[in-house]
């Protein structure tokens, strides 16, 4: 619209407030007058209230052509406002439209956003956990294995003990309640020779025993030895028991350690009750009983 065009705009639009105002005061006033004829001639109001109303349409003052032209001009007034508010309001529909649009931009992109995150959270947390779970497993693994590692070498141990036990010849002392009187190599009147024994004196018929397993190779009188038996044991050594007062195995006997062949006696050259003990390497090498018992676990 040209500035032109906009002046004659100006002086219609008071125009119209002044004729809006003076009809409504003139309204007023036929309102009034109407109530008033009416009361006086009892008639009703609704006639004269439509000619009221009939001439409010109408600017007074006014031809006919001249109420036309302004009615016409109201008319385009009022489109034109109405075309106008319909432009704005299509304008901030567009802009209300086009910010809810990026505001819904914006949320759907936060909650991606957030939505990756917690996905990557997620993705941490589920690989930590699995590493934990992987940790704690090789952890558990390497647990097991030490225990069986342990167990299976306490269990070699024992069995290594068990066979060694069972290798080992059982030996005991041949005889019980004693004292030792004469050792191995000692020399004197006594013998022709250096002592080849050892002497444990008891009292008389205390039991005499093997101080190994083995087999009964002599059980007979022996001259200066007296009653003697000797045992042969598995490796070849040969232990003699001599002096002795009864027998109680036979030649070919097996015996265990600890079994009783005779009894403390005073049988050969002997000065008193005791027995006369040997130890024969192979059957006939002489050797020191006190070492060899001590090898073997027992202490005389
Ligand atoms: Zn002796």
């Amino acid at each position: 619209m040209s500035p032109q065009n906009d002046v004659p705009v100006a002086p219609r639009r008071a125009a119209k407030h002044r004729s809006g105002r003076r009809s409504t005061g003139r309204r007023t006033q036929l309102i009034g007058i109407t109530a008033a004829l009416a009361a006086a001639a009892g008639t009703t109001a609704v006639g004269l209230s439509s000619s009221a109303t009939g001439s409010s349409t109408a600017s007074p003052g006014l031809s006919p052509s001249q109420a036309d032209a302004l009615t016409a001009a109201r008319v385009e007034r009022r489109d034109l406002a109405s075309r106008d508010a319909g432009r704005i309001d299509l304008s901030l529909e567009a802009t209300r439209k086009a910010q809810a649009e990026k505001a819904a931009q914006a949320r759907a992109a936060r909650l991606a956003a957030n939505a990756t995150l917690t996905q990557r959270r997620a993705l941490a947390l589920a690989a930590a956990k699995a590493a934990a779970a992987k940790k704690a497993a090789a952890q558990a693994r390497a647990l097991a294995a030490a225990k069986a590692a342990a167990i299976a070498k306490a269990k070699a141990a024992a069995v290594a003990e068990a066979e060694e036990r069972a290798r080992a010849p059982k030996v005991v002392l041949p005889t019980t309640g004693y004292r030792l009187t004469a050792h191995f190599g000692e020399g004197g009147s006594r013998w022709a020779r250096n002592h080849t024994g050892l002497d444990f004196a008891a009292p008389l018929g205390t039991s005499i025993r093997s101080v190994l397993a083995g087999e009964v190779i002599q059980a007979s009188y022996a001259g200066a030895y007296g009653r003697q038996v000797k045992v042969r044991h598995a490796d070849g050594t040969v232990t003699s028991y001599s002096h002795m007062s009864e027998f109680a195995v036979s030649v070919g006997d097996t015996v265990a350690a600890g079994d009783k062949v005779g009894a403390i006696g005073v049988t050969g050259n002997t000065t008193g009750p005791h027995l006369h003990f040997e130890v024969l390497l192979g059957g006939d090498n002489q050797v020191n009983p006190e070492p060899w018992l001590r090898d073997r676990g027992v202490n005389p």
